[in-house]
């Protein structure tokens, strides 16, 4: 409705319009041309105002480019403190903000030198105390550092040997250090405050820069939230406040210096122990070789021993015997050890008598008292006879060729002497060796019995000399053994 008559009348309007323009066309042309200078100008200051001025302490020192230049400029900074061995950084406000100035603008490492310059009027080559890489304070000279650590030492020392009865001395297995670097001036530390802040002395609150208890952290602390935080800068840089870094403190943790200092607690201990007894050996011929015996049973004794044992976290780390006293003398064991050598089956030549006990001939060698022997034939043995059970003994070294039952012969041994010779020992009652056992003259063989056809225990002893019996008389010794 009203549309179409707003159009006509804006219609109208714009013929007014083009009529005047016509008139004033050269007045406009100026106007334009002063406008284009004017919005040249604003552009001009608009650019201006995104350089940023960095301040220390409220002074301006130069221009960046951007944040980013301010950024890098802070990281160069952190580096030059490094390469420098700087132990602390500045104190003073380092701040950048977007406004007008006629300092030089200057590239980031520019700007990080000069600010490092302004920075080094705070600081001081001063002895610095550490333990395990903490920074525990500053000394003017360095037998001022001396004397703290000393002194600290011997608190530590004092005050474990105070909690330990049994301790005899500590020894700290960690040590301080002290070594020279630049730190800022206010670090520097009389000795006696040092010692007091170490050893907690004073309110806890009381630090060694007395600074903004609100605003303390931990050395370390303080500077990874003074420079590697660059995105709490690039936030407050966005709304184009002035930075304001954080106050750099000098409190150490007391917590972290005390769990960090390692030492060793030394104590006397007394054990009972066992003295292990010694054994003595003894050559003896009533033994064979190999054969042994104890003769006397040993017995353990023992000391009372004094130990200095090193704990560390009440581990034992190391033992050193410092005295022992013997309480019960140790027992030796006496061991004999048999010399005697084993006879050898080698045959002597010569024969002893089988028996070695009392005995009597029941029969010689020949025609038996009844005429025959127990086989029937002439007697071609000598019968020995005593006791069932009495030990038969090989009476010559030889090997043993036969050790059964044979027919009338009973139980029956036979040892071959040497080429031709043989001896048989018949009516055992029990047989000790086997077939191809090597056998020493006077080794037990077996035992008297009454196997086989007999009357009586008693041994049926022959002699053959190439198969042939000979009398044994003849061969065996004419003194009887028990004589
Ligand atoms: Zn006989």
């Amino acid at each position: 409705m009203g549309f179409r008559a707003t159009l006509e009348k804006l219609n109208i309007k714009l013929n007014g319009v083009r009529e005047v323009m016509k008139k004033r066309n050269a007045k406009i042309i100026a106007a334009v041309s002063a406008i284009a200078i004017l919005l040249a100008s604003t552009v001009a200051v608009v650019s201006a105002s995104t350089s940023g001025v960095v301040y220390i302490d409220g002074k301006a020192v130069c221009k960046v480019d951007s944040k980013s230049e301010f950024n890098r400029a802070l990281a160069i900074l952190e580096k030059l403190h490094v390469e420098n061995n700087v132990s602390d950084r500045t104190d003073k406000k380092i701040t950048c903000t977007f406004t007008l100035s006629s300092v030089k603008k200057v590239s980031a490492d520019d700007c990080a030198e000069l600010l490092y310059k302004e920075c080094l009027s705070d600081y001081v080559r001063a002895y610095c105390i550490s333990l395990k890489g903490i920074e525990i304070g500053f000394c003017a000279t360095y037998s001022e550092a001396e004397q703290v650590v000393e002194h600290f030492r011997e608190h530590i020392i004092n005050s474990v040997l105070d909690k330990d009865d049994t301790a005899e001395f500590v020894e700290l297995t960690t040590d301080f250090v002290i070594s020279s670097k630049i730190c800022r001036f206010d670090r520097v530390t009389e000795p006696e405050k040092l010692c007091r802040t170490m050893l907690n002395v004073d309110d806890h609150d009381e630090t060694l820069d007395g600074g903004d208890a609100s605003n303390r952290v931990t050395a370390g602390g303080a500077h990874e939230f003074l420079y590697a935080d660059k995105n709490f800068a690039f936030g407050m840089l966005k709304n184009e406040a002035e930075v304001e870094l954080p106050k750099y403190d000098f409190s150490f943790n007391l917590g972290e210096l005390n769990s960090s200092i390692e030492y060793k607690t030394i104590v006397n201990e007394t054990y009972s122990e066992i003295i292990p007894f010694e054994t003595i050996t003894v050559e003896t011929d009533t033994l064979q070789i190999g054969q042994t015996k104890i003769d006397v049973e040993g017995e353990s004794g023992i000391a009372e021993n004094v130990y200095q044992i090193a704990y560390v976290d009440g581990v034992e780390v190391s033992r050193t015997l410092v005295s022992s006293k013997v309480i019960t003398e140790p027992t030796a064991c006496v061991k004999l050890v048999g010399t005697n050598k084993l006879p050898t089956a080698t045959p002597t030549g010569s024969f002893m008598w089988p028996v070695q006990e009392w005995f009597v001939i029941t029969s010689e060698f020949g025609v038996n008292r009844n005429g025959l022997d127990e086989e029937g034939k002439y007697h071609q043995a000598l019968d020995i006879a005593t006791d069932r059970g009495t030990p038969i003994y090989a009476a010559d070294g030889g090997v043993v060729t036969f050790a059964a039952e044979y027919d009338t012969y009973g139980l029956l041994i036979k040892i071959t002497h040497e080429s031709g010779v043989e001896t048989r020992y018949a009516h055992l009652d029990r047989i000790d060796v086997k077939v191809g056992d090597k056998v020493y003259k006077g080794q037990q063989i077996g035992t008297m019995g009454i196997t086989g056809r007999v009357t009586g225990p008693h041994l049926h002893f022959e002699i053959r000399i190439n198969g042939k019996p000979v009398n044994p008389r003849t061969y065996l010794p004419t003194k009887m053994p028990w004589k």
